[in-house]
């Protein structure tokens, strides 16, 4: 049964999640594996090949609705998601 907890050192695993190949991740609660792009992230963070960014927008100030997902759904004929992040250092 999956256990879920937060993942306490996720900024540890940052320079490795940039590079491949990338390490699985190991659920400090009940021990399952499985790459950080399928972890649920509850909308702080997240994984893409494809990244539409929307700037000065604080986490939960704007949601994408349904219509745009779907229009973005279409159009690229995959799923589309969405999180926030915030203090992000991007080094540029
Ligand atoms: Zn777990």
């Amino acid at each position: 049964m999956a256990v879920r907890r937060r993942l306490e050192n996720w900024r540890e695993h940052l320079t490795s999640w940039s590079t491949f190949p990338v390490q699985d991740v190991i659920c400090p609660g009940c021990g399952a594996t499985r790459p950080p792009w399928h972890w649920d992230w509850k909308q702080q963070g997240g994984f893409g090949r494809q990244l539409i960014v929307v700037e000065n927008v604080f986490p939960g100030e704007a949601v994408p609705t349904g219509s745009l997902l779907d229009l973005l759904h279409t159009a690229s004929g995959i799923a589309w998601r969405y999180f926030y992040v915030q203090d992000f250092a991007s080094g540029s």
